[in-house]
């Protein structure tokens, strides 16, 4: 009969701990001593094969192999942009399909992880929004892709390349929330990754109960993908604000950024003709004076079979002169990895719904 592994990437810090207390009936110091030195060969030096681990007893290191699996999910493709994004097309353990895009800017960069295979939100500009929904990731597919691409860029060294995390691949994180928040904390801690909340940014399309959760428990950035200045066009673009309204979800992305004394990211796509006209950007400084908060002007990611447009250039530098006139923090994000589908909101995978007749 073949027995179910523990993967240990699903494994939080106290849990490993746990595991080794109750498995070698080890005291509390005991426990703590090896779960620092598994963490740190796994999460500080990049080793998945036991064998390597060294002061290791021989009987523990059975354990392990018997009962925890440290196998990586494997690659499928890699591809490279000319501008040096790089995109990974992961094969999970069921065949599902997920993306992770790493964005360098000089030697260092930005890792843009999945939550979800799929999405169920539908934004009308968004690649990922014409895939079906398949499932949420696991703990361990969210931290893997850490892990894979710190293998590819050989970045297990003291200076780390990949300085910054962002929840911004496929899938809605808080639709995912208690795996999101699980990886978070293994990310967190600092025996072995050690990315504090502040390099991380988790980014949502606005799910109100959810963002108050997450300010009390996750702690990271937010970046709130918000795309217009009022309900009628958001309603228009993205399905989720039927449920979710503006006013709501502005009064808890300030209450987040109240309890984390931290700045929120809003996230704005410049569409042409349907949000980039000058009274919307008037009403857009009306809510950024609601809350501590940054806004990221992105230029639009044509993708095949879009039926929307990137506004023209003048529009954008007007668009961005009247909001910085007003004395708001206002960036222009340039894409990268366009040309490899590796920009924001042009991932999509193969991965569909099994029986999808039983799906309402
Ligand atoms: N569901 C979360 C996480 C996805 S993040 C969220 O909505 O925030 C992906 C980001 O890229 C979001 O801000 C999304 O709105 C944006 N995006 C989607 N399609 C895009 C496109 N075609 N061009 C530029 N940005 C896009």
């Amino acid at each position: 009969m073949k027995i179910e592994k523990n993967i240990f990437y699903d494994l939080e810090y106290e849990e490993l701990k746990a595991y080794l207390s109750n498995s070698f009936n080890l005291d509390e110091k005991k426990s703590s001593m090896r779960a620092n030195q598994i963490w740190k060969f796994v999460y500080k030096k990049g080793l998945m094969q036991v064998g390597s681990f060294l002061n290791i007893s021989n009987a523990l290191k059975e354990n392990l192999e018997n009962k925890i699996d440290f196998d990586r999910i494997k690659i499928s493709e890699e591809k490279k942009s000319v501008d040096g994004t790089i995109k990974w097309l992961l094969k999970l353990k069921d065949n599902n399909l997920v993306e992770t895009v790493y964005i360098p800017f000089g030697k260092t960069g930005t890792l843009c992880i999945s939550s979800q295979v799929g999405c169920t939100l539908n934004c009308k500009f968004c690649h990922t929004g014409t895939q079906m929904m398949v499932r949420n990731l696991d703990t361990n597919e969210i931290v893997q892709q850490l892990l894979i691409a710190k293998d590819r860029l050989t970045d297990w060294g003291s200076e780390k390349k990949i300085r910054n995390i962002v929840y911004m691949g496929m899938g809605e994180p808080f639709y995912n929330y208690s795996n999101v928040k699980k990886s978070i904390n293994i990310l967190n801690n600092n025996f072995g990754l050690d990315y504090s909340p502040g390099r991380i940014t988790v980014s949502t399309a606005g799910v109100t109960p959810q963002i108050l959760e997450a300010a009390n428990e996750i702690k990271t950035c937010l970046a709130l993908s918000l795309h217009a200045p009022n309900d009628e066009i958001r309603e228009k673009i993205m399905p989720i604000n039927k449920k979710y309204k503006i006013a709501d979800l502005i009064a808890s992305c300030s209450s987040y950024a109240k309890i984390n004394n931290e700045k929120i990211f809003l996230e704005y796509v410049l569409l042409k003709n349907i949000n980039d006209s000058e009274s919307c950007a008037k009403e857009l400084i009306k809510l950024m004076g609601k809350l501590p908060c940054k806004l990221n002007l992105i230029e639009f990611n044509v993708w095949p079979g879009v039926g929307y447009e990137p506004s023209n250039k003048d529009t954008v530098d007007k668009f961005f002169k009247i909001i910085k006139s007003s004395g708001h923090i206002v960036t222009l994000r340039k894409s990268k990895g366009e040309d490899i589908l590796g920009a924001c909101g042009q991932l999509k995978t193969e991965s569909e719904r099994k029986k999808r007749g039983l799906i309402n």
